[in-house]
């Protein structure tokens, strides 16, 4: 059982490392920074421990979860003039020990070489693909599949991932039936079956992995792959209940701001635990840059008519975000007897009666980890890729564009990513349940939507209140660039099309989203707008780039103009990989031991 702490043992007291946020990239950070017995490490998170939680370890637990405060921060953005309606979309983030990789849909990819390439082009020295993968394999313990399941079979080469880390992953032994046919419908439009999806080169299809234990068939996250395992280090203090307010400091913008303490909530009272050497924001892209502005650091003409004193004027906090977007469909009522199992046909007890091993375990509405994934470049999606580039280069290079030098330069790399025709810009994923509804009960659904890679749109994420418990503000700005909505479109289609090829199109019954009346781009480009979602993968609000290109961080995850505040969680990340990014977070929290190096 966990040794968690009460909030007398840590008042007042001094740490070498506070670690604000106990989630992903927080927990291993804990667990490396309190290797060495003779550093004193404090987490605090806001949420709770959840420990052995059945709908943690569940790996269909994380729809109960999107909808329960216990689990999940429950933000939204600002209406967004792009979508229809100006709809608000939920901003999903996990809250508790684990943080998003205990809600999380279990995908476990890596990105494309050129995606984690581009940060060292960006002006960070060591944040390279070669790197990536030698920390990437120090997180995972990757295992063998179990015998192949149907025709659907993991296609990975053992030296591209790691078989010793804290974090088992593994393939999901089970899946809907739909992802096999798809593999064949894309490989008819020369989207193949690759390989190489763990080592660097992830165009075409293949079986993600999950993280999931091979044996438990449970979830794996980081509080329970790297957190449980050393909690009694007596040098390791963990607080569950400790909403982090600001961090304190001392100095100014000549010297830098020293951390000298942090200031956190507990149970409605507000303490402080006090720094030896650094504080290390790791509470997710969202409230990472929450945290910093409201100790007063980030742009003055946000902090000062709050009421906060801006202790450093830092304006690019906050803004750079950019996240995955999606739609509902193509999705399909699938035809009968072609042994597809999809979440509607689970939750019939007759139809999961049947079911033979492995499948006969399994249970709940949405049983299976989402594996089939195709990733693909523009040049393969749209016949007038060229044109399309040409216009957002034009648009880039343009001087009467709204864009700052930083954002430009930042764009100039991004367009190298979106010109490479080995580098995917758009990726199909297999959805075997309905989150909607798609149709009549009792039938059969599978949704296949694209999913935009690399938005050139820009969002924002600021505070608005000087109140801690006050939720940010969270402006992701979707489709406000015309190159995104052409990409998720061309994507969209490239999805449609492989369903023209047997034996894809022999278990579709009929495509139910958006239904064979929308056929033009114009109307396709409608649905989209009407149907789009993002899957929750945040990025950019405290970018790691110089600080004239718009970054907050340096290439040792310093915030700029600071002595000792870093930013170690997914809001780093100056372009979003073309990827989901669980992997990358494991990835970056272990190359933190940079912080390591910095102390020695
Ligand atoms: C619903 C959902 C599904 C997803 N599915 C996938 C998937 O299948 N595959 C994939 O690759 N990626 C997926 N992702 C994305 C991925 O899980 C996240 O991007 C990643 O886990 C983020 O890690 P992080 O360390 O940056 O932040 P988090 O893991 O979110 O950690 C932040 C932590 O900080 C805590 N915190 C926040 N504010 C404070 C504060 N003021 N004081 C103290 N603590 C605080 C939070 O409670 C949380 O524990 C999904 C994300 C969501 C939300």
């Amino acid at each position: 059982m966990p040794l968690l702490s009460n909030p007398e043992d840590v008042i007042g007291r001094r740490f070498d490392f506070i670690i604000a946020g106990g989630g992903t990239a927080g927990l291993v950070l804990a667990n490396r920074l309190s290797e060495n017995p003779d550093v004193s490490v404090i987490v605090l998170e806001a949420g709770n421990a959840h420990v052995d939680d059945p709908i943690i370890l569940s790996p269909t637990g994380w729809v109960p979860q999107l909808f329960n405060s216990e689990y999940e921060w429950g933000l939204q953005s600002t209406p967004q003039p792009h979508s229809l309606d100006q709809r608000l979309f939920e901003f999903r983030s996990g809250k508790g020990l684990g943080g998003s990789s205990s809600i999380n849909c279990l995908v476990y990819l890596k990105p494309h070489r050129a995606d984690i390439d581009a940060f060292e082009k960006l002006g960070n020295p060591g944040w390279n693909w070669e790197n990536y993968q030698k920390y990437s394999k120090k997180a995972e313990s990757v295992h063998a599949p179990v015998p192949p399941v149907r025709q659907f079979r993991p296609t990975y080469n053992h030296d591209d991932v790691g078989h010793d880390g804290p974090l088992p992953v593994s393939f999901c032994p089970i899946a809907s039936g739909v992802e096999y046919p798809l593999q064949k419908g894309l490989s008819e439009l020369g989207i193949e079956t690759i390989s190489t999806g763990f080592g660097g080169e992830t165009a075409g299809t293949y079986k993600a992995l999950a993280s999931l234990h091979p044996v438990k068939m449970t979830r794996t996250d980081s509080a329970n792959a790297y957190l449980f395992p050393v909690i009694d280090r007596p040098n390791l203090q963990v607080l569950t209940g400790a909403l982090v307010t600001k961090v304190v400091t001392s100095g100014d913008e000549a010297t830098g701001l020293t951390a000298d303490a942090v200031e956190f909530e507990h149970g409605g009272k507000f303490y402080q635990v006090l720094c030896a050497k650094d504080v290390i924001l790791s509470a997710g892209a969202i409230k990472s840059p929450q945290i910093l502005e409201l100790s007063g650091i980030g742009d003055r003409s946000i902090l000062e008519p709050l009421g906060i004193e801006t202790k450093l004027d830092l304006p690019t906090i906050g803004t750079n975000t950019q996240d995955h977007f999606t739609c509902t469909g193509p999705a399909y009522e699938l035809r009968d007897g072609n042994d597809i199992i999809t979440g509607e046909l689970i939750a019939d007890p007759d139809f999961r009666g049947n079911l033979k091993d492995p499948y006969k375990e399994i249970e709940g509405p949405l049983p299976l980890v989402m594996s089939g994934y195709a990733f693909f470049p523009l040049h393969k999606a749209a016949a007038n890729a060229q044109e399309l580039i040409d216009k957002i280069s034009a648009k880039i290079n343009d001087e009467a564009s709204p864009y700052s030098a930083g954002l430009r330069e930042v764009y100039h790399v991004q367009l190298e990513l979106l010109k490479d025709e080995d580098v995917p810009d758009v990726e199909i994923m297999v959805v075997p349940f309905s989150v909607i509804p798609m149709g009549p009960a009792g039938r059969a659904y599978v949704n296949v939507p694209p999913v935009l890679s690399r938005p050139f749109s820009r969002g924002t994420v600021h505070i608005n209140s000087a109140d801690p418990l006050a939720p940010p503000v969270i402006d992701p700005h979707i489709f406000e660039e015309d190159i995104d909505m052409e990409i998720i479109t061309a994507g969209f289609k490239v999805s449609r099309a492989a369903a023209q090829f047997s034996p894809y199109k022999d278990i579709i019954a009929r495509e139910v989203k958006p239904g064979p009346d929308v056929v033009t781009d114009d109307q396709i480009k409608e649905h989209i707008k009407s149907h789009v979602g993002t899957v929750w993968h945040m990025v950019g609000s405290c970018s790691m780039l110089p600080r004239d290109k718009g970054g907050v961080v340096d290439a040792k995850l310093k915030v700029y103009g600071t002595n000792n505040i870093r930013v170690v969680d997914l809001s780093i990340l100056p372009i979003l990989v073309s990827t989901h990014p669980q992997a990358t977070v494991y990835a970056v929290a272990e190359q933190g031991d940079i912080i390591k190096a910095d102390h020695m």
